[in-house]
């Protein structure tokens, strides 16, 4: 699905690519087809057409008809203006609280666990914060192993409590844990399931309410085309998160989730994950995500 996104622009820039000489026409032509892509790919009307005049307005002031090379140049124009779309700097995790709460949401199998480890990882190291890991899926006792897995992994504490059943108790016992032993950063593992549905939104919803983290975010598979777009919807519905976590960008998808994602909840994407090694993460880089689309 998103990598059609990256089709439908190579085929519409490839036109001009190879020409040495282009006419408006070929510049209008081409960025209506660049404006379809982003509308398929589900960028709002609105924000899509938004792109493509900003993209006219600076090929015309930099007479792109008359450029030496007018392809590359429009090439550049639809580069420089994805990487605006997709959010300018790179934002931060807040770590103002003490302990910074940070709520992981999303679906089962997007990879939340896993960066959850990737996290505390890199806050360790990165950050030299001291990390608390805690499992709050009271439904999957193999989703507490695989946290203190990961925990023991990076030498980060996990707190669990397999007797608990209430997932905000859990949060609360966690957090009141990490204030007696020094932790600065709490990372809440949640309970996803295969769709959204009410009962897994309440249940996040009460953890939010009641723990108000300084940090929500939400994780994402890069691969799951289309159903990303809604699940980030309906996830940003409930929660107003504060972040994404595309993962999966080790795989086969060029990443055009970004920019549909960015424009369905207008929320910064903060760091992607590319492998399933806890060194995998990386800071989100619009500049190098509208290279990767653009292929
Ligand atoms: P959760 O159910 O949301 O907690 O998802 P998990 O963290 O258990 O991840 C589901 C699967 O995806 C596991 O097999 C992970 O190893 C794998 N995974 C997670 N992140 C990445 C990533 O960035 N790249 C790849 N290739 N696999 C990942």
């Amino acid at each position: 699905m998103f990598d059609n996104l990256s089709d439908k622009l190579d085929k519409a820039l490839h036109v001009l690519k190879g020409h040495g000489q282009i006419t408006e026409v070929n510049v209008a032509e081409t960025l209506k087809e660049v404006r379809r892509a982003l509308v398929d790919a589900d960028v709002n009307f609105k924000t899509a057409k938004n792109f493509t005049n900003e993209v006219k307005e600076k090929a015309l002031g930099q007479n792109v008809l008359t450029a030496l090379k007018p392809g590359e140049l429009m090439v550049k124009l639809v580069k420089d203006e994805l990487t605006e779309l997709m959010g300018g700097d790179a934002e931060g995790i807040n770590l103002s609280g003490n302990p910074s709460v940070i709520l992981m949401s999303g679906l089962q199998g997007s990879g939340k666990t896993t960066f959850s480890g990737k996290l505390a990882n890199y806050l360790k190291t990165k950050k030299t914060k001291n990390p608390l890991l805690v499992a709050c899926d009271v439904y999957r006792p193999a989703a507490i192993d695989q946290l203190h897995v990961v925990g023991d992994q990076i030498g980060v504490e996990v707190f669990s409590d397999r007797e608990e059943k209430n997932p905000v108790a859990i949060s609360q016992k966690a957090i009141a844990y990490a204030k007696e032993n020094g932790h600065n950063v709490v990372i809440i593992d949640t309970a996803g399931r295969l769709a959204v549905d009410e009962a897994m939104m309440n249940e996040i919803s009460d953890i939010h309410k009641a723990i108000e983290p300084q940090e929500t975010l939400f994780v994402v598979d890069s691969m799951t085309g289309q159903d990303a777009v809604n699940t980030a919807k309906a996830f940003n519905d409930t929660l107003n998160f504060d972040g994404v976590i595309l993962t999966k960008l080790d795989g086969d998808t060029r990443g055009g989730a970004a920019i549909s994602i960015k424009s369905v909840v207008n929320k910064p994407i903060k760091f992607i994950g590319t492998g399933e090694k806890m060194e995998a993460i990386d800071v989100f880089y619009p500049s190098r995500m509208a290279d990767r689309i653009l292929g």
